[in-house]
């Protein structure tokens, strides 16, 4: 029961009741409490005007009411306007998918109706006439009895222009020629366009997930990368060149731009990365730049170059104290050949000579054309000043040759000067202009040959040349002979055998030492038949003194480096002893420490083969070497040379004396033997005696002499 002063919302039904004359005499009221009803309902009707999402209701297709929000966001003033009006006339006459709008609306509304509720989009006019995409949803409701439909809607013109720039940005991202990258803020990959795939090789699964350092080559700096994060935490940007590798495991370079992404609070959400193959424009600055450098005929360094790369040598040869040499080479009578036989023909004699240049000299040195017919070779480390003149005579020897072009024999030869640092210049410029000089003394001295800037170099160098050439003769001239060298027991001071030393007796020069031929002969070759003529001749010797009753006198011999690494060494050692009844311990190889050193496998297997022969075998010079050893450890030798130079230092120099000391201590513990050289006074023998030193070989037992010289001399001595 109501309270009372409650309002009531009532509905009332008056019925009249007349008599039989059609006079009113009563009326019936019903009356039914709608108090709850209607409260219902206005709570309703205001949410439906309160909706800030338009709404409509539409009986019979259509408006008939509708809220504020659908008149205020349709642009009209009031619903009157559009009540009553057909869907269709609110919007373009074509919907987006070609279906008119009248049809369309029909059909949205019937679908509404059959299925309760229907959802699509819709293109709408406002007043103004502008169009806008709405998400309509259709619910079939029933009002009062009647069916009717219940339609709301939202402009959804923002969220399409979103999804169409996203698809827009999607087809630039796949279509893009540059090959892009995007991580997540752990710098994972989550993303790789078709070009990324096209340039690395990689599939989209590849890569996905993983850090894109699988794409990195180690060719690129690691400061790079460090710069590359520094930039990006600093700025969130990065452009530079990267080396990456492609699945193929080819290296390429690519220029990469790369930001970072960061959301509203400024933390990081993501890195675009985006490339670019830059292989050609690299392979074409290669070029560019070959072409600034080289001689575009030959391929030669030009003059630009050459003066920055001598440069350069010459600051590394400052440096570590090297030598080097600039060699100016003119190509005699090339005027000549040009003139006569056309320009064509003088090209192809230049490539050929830059050609075989090229052939004479290191990889490390440098070979550049000046232009016309002029080139430059500059030798870059140099282990002596007669190096340039081995290199010199071998472009003469090179350039000589006669070349065959289209056909035709062509002959010319060069002139060539030589300037050496840093003998004759310290800087690129002089060094240059004393090879010019030296140039001109070799064109006046009659061409095809070389001439150093100073005289006493070239003296130096001719007479090397004199000595290479005549040694090839002077064998079969018997020009040579060998000088034997006591070494005699420390204890007792009897002669335990001799050392072969080799002497040129030369025709016009005199006798001429070891040291000056032998390396010749090494760089030459002619020193293998010069080898295996002193083992004969020791062998030889040797069998001439058992046979004049001095016993066994046990012959040591010096091998070269090139002997050492000579096949035919065994059979030659073979050979001599053979042929004169030697007994394998009556022999001795020496073989210098370096030359032991150089391939020391070889060396080791080659000494052994000679150990089992039973050759005694001796490391010469010892202590002058890289002694190592090591290795002194795997060599197979039974003694020691201790060099002169520590012995004849050994009162004065206490480090002389230590060294000296040590070496014979450490012979002994490797249980060899050791021979002292050049002992030249009484102080030295009895400092070596001291130390238990075996044997002595010096000028105080005896200077090396021709054999014959000994022979008088151990005569005397039985009589
Ligand atoms: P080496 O094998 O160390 O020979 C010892 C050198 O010291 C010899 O010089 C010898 O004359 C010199 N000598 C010996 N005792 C004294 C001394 O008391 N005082 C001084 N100042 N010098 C002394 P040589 O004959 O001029 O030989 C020099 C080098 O030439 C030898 O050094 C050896 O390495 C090499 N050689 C000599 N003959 C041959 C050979 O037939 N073949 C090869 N491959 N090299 C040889
Ligand atoms: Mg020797
Ligand atoms: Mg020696």
């Amino acid at each position: 029961m109501p309270l009372r002063g409650t309002q009531l919302y009532l509905e009332i039904d008056a019925g009249v009741i007349h008599d039989k004359d059609g006079r009113l005499i009563a009326v019936v009221e019903t009356l039914r409490d709608m108090t709850l009803r209607q409260s219902a309902e206005s709570r309703l009707r205001t949410m439906f005007e309160s909706s800030p999402d338009p709404v409509w209701i539409i009986e019979d297709d259509r408006f008939v009411e509708c809220n504020d929000a659908a008149v205020s966001i349709l642009g009209y003033s009031s619903k009157g306007e559009f009540l009553n009006t057909h869907p269709s006339q609110l919007s373009p006459p074509v919907q987006p998918d070609g279906e008119d709008s009248f049809t369309k609306a029909q059909r949205m509304l019937s679908l509404a109706r059959e299925k309760g509720l229907h959802r699509f989009e819709w293109v709408h006019t406002r007043a103004n006439g502008a169009n806008f995409t709405a998400e309509v949803t259709l619910s079939s409701i029933d009002l009062g009895g009647r069916q009717a439909i219940y339609c709301a809607w939202r402009d959804i013109s923002d969220r399409k222009r979103a999804e169409e720039a996203l698809r827009l940005y999607a087809k630039v991202f796949e279509n893009s020629g540059e090959a892009i990258l995007i991580t997540d803020r752990d710098n994972r990959i989550v993303a790789v366009n078709n070009a990324l795939v096209r340039d690395t090789g990689y599939t989209q699964e590849d890569l996905l997930g993983k850090d894109p350092r699988v794409l990195s080559s180690h060719k690129t700096p690691p400061e790079t990368y460090r710069a590359m994060w520094a930039a990006l935490n600093e700025s969130g940007y990065w452009q530079g060149e990267l080396w990456d590798l492609r699945k193929d495991g080819v290296t390429y370079p690519k220029w990469a731009a790369i930001s970072a992404v960061s959301d509203e609070k400024g933390g990081r959400t993501n890195y675009i990365a985006s490339f670019t193959d830059i292989s050609d424009r690299k392979a074409a600055e290669a070029k560019i730049d070959h072409l600034a450098h080289h001689d575009a005929l030959t391929g030669l360094f030009n003059r630009y170059n050459l003066e920055s790369r001598l440069g350069q040598s010459l600051l590394a040869a400052r440096r570590e104290t090297g030598l080097m040499a600039v060699m100016f080479i003119d190509l005699d009578r090339f005027k000549v050949i040009n003139d006569t036989l056309g320009h064509h023909v003088g090209d192809l004699l230049l490539v050929e000579v830059a050609r075989r240049l090229g052939d004479c000299v290191r990889e490390s040195d440098i070979v550049a054309r000046l232009g016309g017919d002029e080139f430059v070779v500059a030798l870059t480390s140099l282990a002596s000043d007669m190096d340039a003149v081995t290199i010199a005579a071998k472009i003469l020897a090179a350039l000589g040759r006669p070349c065959t072009v289209e056909g035709k024999v062509l002959h010319t030869t060069p002139s060539i000067g030589i300037s050496l640092f840093p003998a004759n210049g310290d800087d690129s410029d002089t060094l240059m202009k004393n090879a010019d000089t030296a140039m001109y003394y070799a064109k006046e001295k009659g061409r095809n040959n070389f001439q150093f800037f100073s005289p006493a170099m070239t003296a130096a160098a001719s007479e090397r040349m004199e000595l290479e050439r005549d040694m090839l003769g002077a064998l079969a001239a018997g020009e040579y002979e060998l000088h034997y060298q006591p070494q005699v027991c420390t204890k007792d001071g009897h002669v335990v055998g001799v050392e072969a030393l080799i002497r040129w007796r030369h025709p016009e020069r005199g006798l001429i030492p070891p040291m000056k031929f032998i390396p010749i002969a090494e760089e030459t070759g002619v020193i293998e038949a010069i080898g295996s003529w002193v083992l004969e001749e020791a062998c030889r010797q040797q069998a001439r003194w058992r046979e004049e009753g001095f016993g066994k006198l046990r012959m040591a011999v010096n091998l070269s480096a090139y002997q050492l690494r000579s096949p035919t060494l065994l059979t030659q050692v073979r050979a001599a002893m053979e042929a004169n009844g030697i007994g394998p311990d009556e022999l001795e190889l020496e073989v210098t420490e370096s030359a032991a050193m150089e391939d020391p496998e070889r060396a080791i297997g080659r000494l052994k083969a000679l150990r089992d022969m039973g050759v005694g075998l001796a490391i010469d010079d010892f202590g002058t070497g890289y002694s190592s050893l090591a290795y002194l450890k795997l060599l197979p030798i039974d003694t020691l040379k201790l060099d002169r130079a520590f012995v004849r230092d050994i009162e004065t120099d206490e480090n002389d004396a230590a060294i000296s000391a040590a070496t014979l201590a450490l012979a002994r513990n490797l249980g060899l033997k050791v021979v002292a050289e050049g002992v030249e006074t009484e102080a030295q023998r009895a400092f070596l005696a001291k130390h238990d030193c075996d044997l002595l070989q010096g000028y105080l037992f005896g200077k090396p002499e021709l054999a014959a010289v000994w022979t008088e001399r151990w005569q005397a001595l039985k009589r």
